[in-house]
């Protein structure tokens, strides 16, 4: 039998679908504030579970009851290839559980899908990873490098997990990343980015029943926000056309007056506050984008004497990510698709941004996100994975481990 064949025998589906549901009912929403609201549990479960199945497993404190866990198989060797199956322990709130028809924690098995947050993003896409690892691991398939399973930590927040790994060793050591998020397994070469800019617009508080006594911020910011479609055709005309990815949006989310003190109906404040959400596509830098941030900023000021405005990016520039069909995990994964499932590479992009874009932007690294789950789900009340799919992602990953480590 050949080490493929043998490996992907090795995969129960039944275990598969266990560690799946173990993984959703351990509630990981983050609340900050509430120090037993974390990925701790979680993690345990995982490492606990890594340790059994006779993976090495590495721990990194990123913050109080925050840690990444990954589990490591096999020694950097030859052109020292190390591959990364990347997965994330923490979810998004359930909002509502009233709202659910299955209860958002209890990973009810129903028609051949688990349902509960985090089933889709993406504790079924970290437990495929887990599951091929350990295949690969019993069938005891000779590895030209080494796999790595990390289920890192605040993926859906300020991503300090990834971040975190990208300044230890074995982050550094990475050669190429699989990220396991939910894209129907298509492979997704592309991904769009994102930044976040907190516009901020200063006048001079007055009276609001002699206003030419001020200079009033809202205006302002009111300027901006109806130039946004602008900037938004300025950034589609910058970045690249994908086929696989929506263009360049430019959305505001988040608008507030006065940022300090007490809302009053007659006073002008000094301050105003509105954030921009703005989402790309491949193509300028991350320099580009701020030139025409910049340039929106001063138009908007122009038009409003008196008021002056800057703007910051929130948590950093999330630049949007491309990789070459040429790569050798793209390669690896093109044909592990049809030697996993019988069916040929169907390719996507990813909407948003995830653990990937930092890898690509730290390490340089290429990464391709295929995962089970529908695009769509993530986020969603009854988010929920189809068996079918965990269990052909699972499949992928071995077949695409073992094709790039033993390329
Ligand atoms: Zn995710």
């Amino acid at each position: 039998m050949s080490a493929l064949k043998r490996a992907l025998s090795l995969i129960a589906p039944d275990e598969l679908v266990a560690l799946t549901r173990e993984l959703v009912r351990i509630p990981s929403v983050v609340r900050p504030g509430d120090p037993n609201a974390n990925e701790a549990a979680v993690a345990a479960h995982v490492e606990a579970w890594m340790r059994a199945h006779g993976l090495t497993v590495e721990l990194q404190s990123v913050a109080p009851g925050r840690p990444n866990v990954l589990g490591i198989l096999g020694e950097p060797q030859g052109d020292g290839r190390t591959l990364l199956l990347e997965g994330h322990t923490d979810v998004v709130t359930e909002g509502d559980p009233a709202a659910w028809t299955h209860p958002p924690f209890g990973a009810d098995l129903v028609d051949g899908k688990i349902y509960g947050r985090g089933a889709a993003d993406m504790k079924s896409g970290l437990a495929a990873a887990m599951v091929a690892t350990a295949a690969i691991a019993r069938s005891e398939a000779p590895l030209a490098g080494r796999l790595v399973v990390g289920a890192l930590v605040d993926e859906e927040g300020d991503m300090i997990g990834v971040k975190h790994l990208c300044t230890t060793p074995i982050g550094r050591s990475l050669s190429a990343a699989i990220i396991c998020e939910p894209e129907q397994n298509e492979l997704c070469l592309e991904q769009r980015g994102v930044v976040w800019a907190r516009v901020t617009a200063r006048g001079r508080m007055a009276h609001g029943a002699m206003p030419e006594t001020g200079a009033n911020p809202i205006r302002a910011l009111a300027a901006l926000v109806a130039d946004a479609p602008r900037l938004e055709r300025r950034l589609r005309s910058l970045c690249a056309r994908s086929r696989y990815l929506k263009p360049p949006t430019v959305t505001p989310t988040v608008i507030a007056a006065p940022v300090a003190g007490v809302p009053q109906s007659n006073v002008i404040p000094a301050t105003a506050q509105a954030t921009l959400d703005v989402r790309l596509t491949p193509g300028p830098d991350a320099a580009a984008v701020a030139k025409e941030l910049d340039d929106a900023c001063r138009r908007a000021a122009d038009a409003s004497p008196g008021v002056t405005i800057e703007w910051a990016p929130v948590n950093g520039f999330r630049i949007a990510t491309k990789v070459d069909r040429d790569e050798p995990l793209v390669r690896a994964m093109v044909r592990a698709v049809r030697q996993a499932t019988g069916r040929p590479a169907r390719w996507g992009g990813v909407p948003g941004s995830t653990d990937g874009t930092i890898l690509r932007m730290e390490l340089g690294i290429p990464i391709v996100t295929c995962g089970p789950g529908h695009r769509l789900i993530p986020h969603q009340v009854d988010e929920h994975v189809e068996v079918a799919e965990l269990v052909d992602a699972a499949r992928i990953y071995v077949a695409a481990a073992l094709a790039y480590l033993t390329a």
